[in-house]
C-alpha cells in the first residue's frame, strides 16, 4: 500500500510525499490532479544516463499519458555532474527547445539529480515547479525533502544553490530493486541518523527491523523512508533556511564522516560508511562531554553493525583529522563543530576543541 506523507513547511505550498512500489506510473496523473500544475503543458525530465537506460521511459510514459508533452536531459552519473558546466547545458537545452513559464522540471535519480535540477528549476525564468523522483535510498529519506539545492565548485561542495522546495515528491521503492548495495547502506546510515535524532521511538522499530531493512524486505523499507521523511519535514518546518541552529542536527555523523572521506580519497568509502564512522566517534564524544550513556553508545554500535555499517578498517592520523574537520565548510572560525546526542531523541551542537578532539581521534585509534 502507498503512503503518503504530507509535508508543510511555514511560508511554503505544502507538498505530498507518495512512497510505495509502482506510484511512478501514476506520477503523470497525481501532478494533473494539481492546482500548481493547471498551466503546466510541458515538463523536462532531469536524469542521469544510469537511471535513463532503467526508468526514463517509465516516467516519460507515466507524463505523457496525463498529457504533458515530455523532454528529457541525461547527464553522466556521479558527483562531477552536480557543475557549473552540466547546469549551464541544461538551461541552455531548456531554453533551445523553447521551455517557457508553463514548463516543470522532474528530477529523476539520486541526489545528484535531484540537487542538480532542483536549482536549474530554481533559476530558470526566475523559477519553475520541480518535481522530486528520487531513486536512491538516501535521496528518498534525505534529499529529495527539504528544498536544498545546488552545485559544487571546486572550491567545494555545493557553494552555490538555492532553496526551492519540490511541488511534489514520487518514491517509487520498486526503483530501489536495481540499486547497488554500496548506495543501500549509504540511505541506511542516513536512516540511522535520523533515528538516533529523532526519538526513542523511531530508533526503537529501527533497531528491531535493522536486518530486514539491511535484507531489503519492502514493507520495512517503505516504513523507514517514511519515517525519515516526516522527521526530515519536521526539522526542516522548524528551520527552513538553516537561520536557527535546528537544521545542524541533521549533520550528525557528517563532522567526522566528511574529513573521512576526504582524507581516505572520495569514493574509497561511501558516503554513508563514512557517516555511520562518524556516528561511532560522536557517540563516545558525547559520552565524555555531555553525558550519554555507554548503553546508547552501544545500541547505536548494535543498530549500525545490524544495517551492515561495519567499523572502517581504516586509520588516519589524529592530526591530519583535524585539519580535515577545520576545512569542512561547517566549521566556525577554525572551530570544529559537533552534533553531539545526550541520549536517543536529544542532543546539542557544540564546539569542541582541539585538545579534546586530538585525544579522542588517539583513543578511536586503539
Ligand atoms: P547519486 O545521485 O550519485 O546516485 C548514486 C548512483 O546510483 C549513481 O551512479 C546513479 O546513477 C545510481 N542510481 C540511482 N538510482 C538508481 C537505481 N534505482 N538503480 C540503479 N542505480 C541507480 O547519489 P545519492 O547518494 O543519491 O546522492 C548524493 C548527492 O545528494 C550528493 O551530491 C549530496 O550532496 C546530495 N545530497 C543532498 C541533500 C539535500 O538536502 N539536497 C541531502 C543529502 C545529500
Ligand atoms: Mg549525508
Amino acid at each position: 500500500m502507498p503512503t503518503k506523507v504530507i509535508v508543510d513547511i511555514p511560508g511554503e505550498a505544502p507538498y505530498d510525499v507518495r512512497i510505495g512500489s509502482g506510484v511512478l506510473a501514476r506520477l503523470g496523473s497525481h501532478l494533473r490532479a494539481m492546482s500548481a500544475f493547471e498551466n503546466v503543458e510541458r515538463v523536462l525530465v532531469v536524469t542521469d544516463e544510469e537511471v535513463a537506460r532503467l526508468y526514463r521511459a517509465d516516467a516519460k510514459d507515466s507524463l505523457a499519458q496525463a498529457g504533458f508533452r515530455v523532454s528529457d536531459i541525461a547527464v553522466p552519473p556521479g558527483e562531477r555532474s552536480k557543475s557549473l558546466d552540466v547546469i549551464g547545458e541544461i538551461w541552455e537545452a531548456m531554453a533551445g527547445i523553447g521551455l517557457g513559464r508553463d514548463c516543470a522540471v522532474a528530477a529523476l535519480g539520486g541526489g545528484v539529480v535531484g540537487d542538480l535540477a532542483g536549482f536549474a528549476a530554481a533559476a530558470y525564468m526566475r523559477g519553475v515547479p520541480v518535481v522530486q523522483v528520487p531513486t536512491t535510498l538516501l535521496s528518498m529519506v534525505d534529499s529529495s525533502v527539504g528544498g536544498k539545492t545546488g552545485v559544487n565548485l571546486a572550491a567545494g561542495k555545493n557553494l552555490v544553490g538555492a532553496f526551492k522546495q519540490p511541488a511534489y515528491v514520487c518514491a517509487d521503492t520498486a526503483t530501489l530493486a536495481t540499486l547497488p548495495d554500496r548506495e543501500w547502506t549509504c540511505g541506511c546510515a542516513e536512516i540511522a541518523k535520523s533515528a538516533v535524532i529523532d526519538s526513542d521511538e523511531f530508533f526503537f522499530w529501527l533497531a528491531e527491523a535493522a536486518e530486514r531493512l539491511a535484507a531489503r524486505d519492502e514493507d520495512v523499507t517503505a516504513e523507514a523512508i517514511a519515517r525519515s521523511v516526516v522527521f526530515k519535514a519536521d526539522v526542516v518546518a522548524a528551520d527552513k533556511a538553516e537561520s536557527n541552529g535546528v537544521r545542524e542536527c541533521l549533520n550528525y555523523g557528517h563532522t567526522l564522516g566528511h574529513a573521512v572521506e576526504a582524507l581516505a580519497g572520495y569514493g574509497t568509502f561511501s558516503h554513508g560508511a563514512a557517516v555511520a564512522e562518524g556516528m561511532r566517534f560522536a557517540a563516545r564524544l558525547a559520552a565524555a562531554l555531555v553525558g550519554a550513556s555507554l548503553d546508547f553508545v552501544r545500541a547505536q554500535d548494535d543498530l549500525l553493525d545490524a544495517l551492515g555499517l561495519p567499523v572502517l578498517d581504516w586509520l588516519a592520523e589524529p592530526a591530519d583529522m583535524l585539519d580535515a574537520m577545520k576545512r569542512d565548510k561547517k566549521a566556525r572560525g577554525g572551530r570544529i563543530r559537533f552534533v553531539l546526542p545526550r541520549d536517543v531523541g536529544s542532543w546539542e551542537v557544540s564546539d569542541v576543541d582541539d585538545e579534546i578532539l586530538l585525544e579522542h581521534l588517539d583513543a578511536w585509534r586503539r
